[in-house]
């Protein structure tokens, strides 16, 4: 082997959501347009995946994990009280998809592909960024590669947010039988009365008799203080004493904009790290699913070229972004307004213009009239700073 010889291709840092997607995207294009795989090495620190979390979004693209959906609702609704807004939308549901699923079926997918290489309990700790080469040093193993694809969570978040907030949230799935919610309808946002920050219950009826329940807060502090209790008690508020607690999930994820990354390079970023998880909404999982298959494109031609000089795939749009900041700020300042202004929102468009919303797919008539929903006052002084 020559000095200049890399190990691989591609080394793909952290095997999470993106790093799988991407690995999947690459070998699902390659093989259906003939394309040339690359040498590919995903590094992981974890040993073993488990069922740590569900993904759901609207369900308008194909992906590589689009059969593993385990449970789609035709109907989504926000509520506050006896105020209700139901959406819907002829082609697009609201989706579940298991990560057990994926994580499954992904490692299945690289150990079939020869040039897919997964490499488990390994910590990236240095990434040297030669003009030709990039070398990664991990805590066990060093490797060569043309290009690096970076996808580890963002470092140095502040524990107290000024400029967003942090989604805190703890959720259980029950089996509670005949629970009696519509299971046509998920219910994303259910306000309930809180002290200083909004906060809200997320219910999925899974079927008669499963649920997927979570409390979550929007809140300036990154810490989860008493989401467990809140649940407890709303579900005893609403009269779901017997049930059975089958998985638990938790998380404090960041609503804070992390701008997208458009640095170009041999080294990228991906992920949430960069900036992909939509910041005034904490959803990520079409988006990484668009994203992953840009990247996947231009990896594979990278592979044909031999030019290995990446470019970050545009997650969403600059006035989408600052849309969402300052809708960030508003309601940063008014927080006592958030069930107003989500009800507001939900009730002046389609079922098809918020799904397009929420998975950073906009055109310019639906954000007119996610505009023009809000009260012109705050989001005039927000846009102002
Ligand atoms: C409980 C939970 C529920 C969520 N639900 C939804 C949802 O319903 N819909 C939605 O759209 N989004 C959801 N999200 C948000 C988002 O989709 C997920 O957080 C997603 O997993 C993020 O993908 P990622 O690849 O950027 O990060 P991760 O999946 O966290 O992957 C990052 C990887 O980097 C690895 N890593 C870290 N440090 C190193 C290192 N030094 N060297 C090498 N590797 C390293 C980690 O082990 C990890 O595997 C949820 C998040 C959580 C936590």
């Amino acid at each position: 082997m020559e000095a200049n010889d890399p190990d691989e291709d591609i080394v793909i840092i952290g095997a999470g959501l993106t790093g799988l997607s991407l690995a999947c995207w690459l070998e699902e294009l390659s093989s259906r347009n003939g394309q040339a795989m690359p040498r590919v090495r995903l590094l992981e620190p974890r040993t073993t995946y488990d069922n740590d979390r569900t993904w759901c979004f609207w369900d308008r693209e194909d992906h590589p994990f689009r059969q593993l959906i385990t449970h789609r609702w035709p109907q989504w609704q926000v509520s506050a009280g006896k105020t209700r807004v139901v959406q819907s939308s002829p082609r697009t549901s609201y989706a579940l998809l298991p990560a057990d699923a994926l994580y499954r079926h992904a490692l299945h997918r690289i150990e079939a592909c020869p040039a897919l290489t997964l490499q488990q309990g390994v910590n990236v700790e240095t990434i040297n960024e030669g003009e030709n080469i990039i070398q990664v040093i991990t805590d066990t193993v060093e490797v060569r590669a043309h290009a690096v694809v970076d996808t580890r969570p963002p470092a140095n978040l502040p524990e107290t947010t000024t400029t967003g907030f942090w989604q805190v949230f703890t959720g259980m799935e029950i089996h509670c039988p005949d629970h009696g919610y519509e299971v046509t309808t998920a219910r994303l946002m259910d306000f309930q009365p809180c002290d200083d920050y909004p906060c809200f219950v997320y219910l999925l009826p899974k079927d008669e008799h499963h649920l997927l329940v979570e409390w979550t807060a929007f809140q300036p502090q990154r810490y989860n203080q008493d989401c467990e209790a809140k649940l407890e008690s709303w579900l005893a508020s609403e009269g779901i004493k017997d049930y059975r607690v089958l998985r638990e999930e938790s998380s404090m994820l960041p609503m804070i904009p992390i701008s997208s990354e458009r640095r170009s390079g041999r080294v990228i970023k991906a992920g949430v790290g960069a900036g992909w998880m939509r910041a005034a909404t904490g959803y990520h999982f079409a988006t990484c699913q668009r994203c992953s298959m840009m990247l996947a494109q231009q990896i594979l031609a990278a592979k044909a070229s031999n030019r290995w000089h990446l470019q970050p795939p545009t997650a969403r749009s600059y006035w989408l972004e600052w849309m969402d900041r300052v809708f960030l700020r508003a309601l940063r300042r008014h927080p006592d307004k958030a069930s107003e202004w989500f009800l507001a929102l939900f009730s002046a468009t389609t079922g098809a213009q918020m799904s397009r919303f929420m998975n950073d797919q906009p055109c310019l008539r639906d954000a007119m009239a996610i505009a023009s929903a809000l009260p012109p006052g705050p989001f005039l002084k927000a846009a102002l700073v």
